[in-house]
């Protein structure tokens, strides 16, 4: 898709430093690592977010990302790693193409998850009818 940046890469005419390459996906280094050897993984065929990507092309992503993920472990550039899609604007996501970011993690890298809330009274009987899939 043009001025899609993930596209760029994939079609060569934005350098990236590619660590896994097939027919339909692509990792490469992000450019502004969390931690040395942060990797993206995406489809070569643009699609927006996870959602409207095919789940058999999902798949491939995540089973790619499990590759990667298992190689940081292995070098010791993480000794844990957060698998992560960015799934719209309030969720972080900038790129619109989607990708997994897979994200090496250290003791004491400096980095936190976020704290959890709790629910108010009859809230989370609520939603689990609302959300709740037969
Ligand atoms: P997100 O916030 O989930 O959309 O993440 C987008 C990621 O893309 C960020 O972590 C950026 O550092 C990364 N990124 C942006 N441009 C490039 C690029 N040209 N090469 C590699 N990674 C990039
Ligand atoms: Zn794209």
């Amino acid at each position: 898709m043009k001025d899609c940046i993930f596209c760029k890469i994939v079609a060569g005419e934005i350098p990236a430093y590619k660590v896994y390459e097939d027919n339909k996906v692509l990792g490469f280094l992000d450019i502004k690592p969390v931690n040395p050897g942060h990797v993206l993984v995406v489809p070569k065929e643009h699609y927006l977010d996870l959602n409207s990507t095919p789940d058999e092309l999902l798949k491939e992503i995540i089973i790619v990302g499990k590759k990667i993920g298992k190689k940081i472990l292995a070098t010791g550039l993480g000794k844990a790693i957060n698998f992560t899609f960015n799934n719209g604007r309030e969720a972080g996501q900038v790129v619109d193409h989607v990708h997994l970011h897979i994200m090496p993690r250290l003791s004491d890298d400096g980095y936190e998850l976020w704290q959890g809330k709790e629910y108010n009274e009859g809230e989370a009987e609520r939603i689990v009818k609302e959300i709740s899939i037969d």
